[in-house]
């Protein structure tokens, strides 16, 4: 069933915006629309189309410059009908359910969709225009309803079941055993073993959810492009820099104007020297969408309720208690409980962080929330007094890239090649890999630097997914994409040292793509539970600021010097600053994120006022009105119109087996330990999603994780956490 795969990498992120941000249990078991049926594709359309022939490009690499635009939808359509053909056919087949004519027979079902669709999408990343656009927002659709159709399909249902509960006989090995039970899962999942009452309610539920979270998206969106805070006299630009000032000068106007996206806010905040405008400006990001036409605290409440009600039609004590069954954590209660140890250090820092602010101000007036912006960086620069541009001549885009080359080799024996294969821009440098017993692994391409027709951040992502069934052995094609800024001609590219840490961090889920030794797509891949998916890749950033890879890699692309030990401990000291508030927002956000999630649908009904509600919440726990939850309920869309309800926890969870993973090889006392490595090869960059991921962790590590090395990578007090181990 690759076809789930590919729709999980795509709730993932790399094509979110695509997906318009569903919800995976949002939709599972939505309503198929009849208008789908009538798809059709005449040869004549398909004449040429390069995705119905062979591909012999080097290395089965996607032919990309024969692929146009308009190959993709009927290529699309084609593969569509393919796999209902597929499906009919296991149906139909009149042979007794086994593990072949069923389990496996579906695994190879959708070949040519998973072949479109792994090159449409990583496409619409890198090089979007409007013919792209307009394809995401009728290809996406149409794969939603197609992939519902096969989960809510009963007669398939009934086929899975029978070989399910005959598993113990069947003498499976482990791999067919593990395809076996997370194929059920996700059909149970989805409602497929619901009686027809159950399902139709689930329908309907869906049917409402979907419309909710979308209005939900739609007021944010216009509570947020309808506020402009406009500046007109220097008085109202003091201490904006002049790159700042001239990104947010609006000609027409002849005024600057700043809006509510992050990174504008953010900016403001930390330069103005206006106090007044930065209340003005903080008030009109907290307060969106809290009141009036576009008031989204009744909506967040009708939907936290119709999801425990679905919830509870699934047999589950919660949302938060479906959702987290999958993941790491397990259930809310473990979720919760590691979010308060890393919540008490974090908030005890944020207090210490708010006194040395008052301090500097002195008796003028009392520090606000507003302020913490721009007095943190004020002592931040009293403090470290760390110039970036001193730094960057030692991170030179290529020694950095060898740097990552050289790290996986000590670690994993892998090496790897340069090659020439088709990309689909210029740019695009191509390598393959090859592991420690010189075995071809697969393609890795590099698309590093930012242009117009490419999506903002850094991804990974695949072209191809590995797959070995009957004796054919396809390798991954994976790729990383950053957006650093090009240099002049002839000039290299000198990079900052986050984006350095982010070139290992891609690298990372680059890795753990193309290292798989699993068979099947389903599990073969980067996905799995969305608290254990970034682990592979931020294990591999503290490598970057270890003495012993500095040497390796982080050289001046002039001198040849390697950098300075003073500056390296300046840096870290620097990024350690501020980490009271980043935590405190960011933890405060999880547990309003939580505890909507672990409401009964009757609690959840009772809730009149979100704003009531969060209120109490948050004051429960603490939380000083210095410092805002990173997102408040009304525009929370992560949670109520994203894939990340009840999961919002994720991203730090992730930290704490990172950070506890990294001081393995401190243990060791060596950044490239041979066993360590071997187990982590083993267990997290061959194994997929082979076993449940605490189980995986486990056998690298021989221990389940500490909280510890987290908190002292934040620089908090160990002592002020509690109990040492995170997941009982
Ligand atoms: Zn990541």
């Amino acid at each position: 069933m690759k076809i789930n795969h590919l729709l999980i990498a795509c709730l993932s992120g790399v094509i979110l915006a695509a997906c318009g941000g569903r919800d995976a249990g949002d939709s599972a078991a939505g309503a198929v629309d009849d208008t789908v049926d009538e798809i059709t594709v005449s040869e004549a359309e398909l004449a040429g189309n390069p995705f119905l022939e062979e591909w012999d490009t080097p290395y089965g690499v996607p032919p990309f410059d024969r692929i146009e635009d308009e190959h993709f939808m009927p290529a699309f359509k084609k593969s569509v009908l393919e796999l209902r053909a597929e499906i009919a056919a296991i149906t139909g087949n009149p042979e007794p359910p086994s593990f072949d004519n069923t389990i496996l027979a579906l695994e190879k079902t959708g070949a040519l969709m998973t072949r479109v669709l792994f090159t449409f999408s990583p496409l619409t990343g890198t090089e979007l225009n409007d013919a792209l656009r307009d394809l995401q927002t009728r290809i996406w659709p149409i794969f939603s309803r197609e992939s519902d159709a096969i989960t809510l399909n009963e007669a398939l249902f009934k086929r899975v079941l029978t070989v399910y509960e005959s598993r113990d006989a069947l003498g499976l090995d482990e791999q067919d055993a593990r395809l076996l039970e997370l194929t059920h899962r996700e059909f149970v999942r989805a409602g497929a073993a619901l009686d027809a009452d159950a399902k139709a309610e689930v329908t309907e539920i869906n049917a409402e959810l979907s419309e909710l979270t979308t209005k939900f998206a739609q007021n944010l969106l216009a509570e947020t492009k309808a506020f402009e805070l406009e500046l007109t006299s220097e008085e109202d630009v003091a201490g904006l820099s002049q790159g700042f000032k001239a990104s947010i000068w609006d000609e027409d106007e002849q005024a600057w104007i700043v809006g509510l996206n992050r990174s504008a806010f953010e900016t403001f905040m930390t330069q103005s020297e206006n106090r007044a405008l930065r209340e003005r400006l903080f008030d009109a990001y907290r307060l969106r969408a809290s009141e009036g036409e576009y008031d989204n605290g009744p909506l967040a409440i009708r939907i936290a309720q119709l999801r425990a009600q679905r919830a509870e039609l699934m047999g589950y004590e919660s949302h938060a208690h479906y959702q987290l069954e999958t993941r790491m954590a397990k259930t809310p209660e473990n979720a919760e409980g590691f979010l308060l140890r890393v919540w008490g250090p974090g908030l005890a820092r944020a207090k210490e962080e708010r006194a040395d602010m008052q301090a500097m101000i002195g008796d003028a007036f009392t520090f606000a929330a507003h302020d913490w912006w721009h007095y943190a960086e004020k002592v931040r620069k009293a403090r470290y007094d760390l110039d970036e541009n001193a730094l960057k001549p030692y991170f030179e885009l290529d020694a950095v890239r060898e740097g990552a080359f050289e790290m996986a080799n000590r670690l994993f024996g892998l090496s790897f090649e340069p090659v020439e294969v088709p990309t689909w821009n210029e740019v695009v440098t191509a390598y393959e890999v090859r592991d420690d017993d010189d075995s071809h692994l697969g393609i890795f391409l590099f698309d590093m630097h930012a242009r117009d027709s490419k999506r903002g951040g850094a991804w990974m992502n695949a072209y191809r997914p590995a797959s070995n069934i009957d004796g054919e052995n396809i390798r991954p094609i994976v790729t990383n994409n950053m957006n650093l800024t090009t240099p002049p001609e002839g000039e290299p590219t000198l990079m900052r040292f986050s984006e350095v840490e982010t070139l290992f961090h891609e690298f990372g889920h680059g890795l753990h793509g193309i290292m798989t030794r699993i068979d099947y797509p389903t599990f073969s891949g980067v996905d799995g539970p969305r608290d254990y998916t970034e682990f592979p890749a931020q294990i591999l950033e503290h490598w970057t600021a270890e003495p012993e890879m500095l040497a390796l890699y982080a050289t001046h692309y002039v001198t040849g010097e390697v950098i300075p030990e003073s500056l390296v401990e300046r840096m870290l000291a620097a990024a350690n600053f501020n980490q009271g508030f980043e935590t405190t927002e960011y933890v405060a956000a999880s547990l309003l994120d939580l505890r909507w999630h672990t409401l009964s649908s009757a609690e959840a009904a009772e809730i009149t006022d979100a704003r009531v509600f969060e209120k109490a919440i948050l004051a429960e726990y603490g939380l000083i009105d210095e410092i805002e939850p990173r997102y408040r309920s009304p525009y929370f869309s992560h949670t109520f119109a994203g894939g990340y309800s009840a999961g919002y926890y994720a991203y730090l969870w992730s930290e704490i087996l990172d950070s506890d993973g990294f001081n393995a090889f401190k243990e060791a006392e060596d950044i490239f330990d041979p066993a360590t490595a071997a187990r982590l090869k083993k267990w997290i960059y061959q194994a997929g999603g082979l076993r449940e991921a605490d189980e995986l962790y486990r056998n690298f590590r021989g221990a389940d994780p500490s909280i510890e090395p987290l908190l002292r990578g934040r620089g908090f007090d160990v002592s002020a956490a509690g109990e040492a181990s995170s997941n009982e």
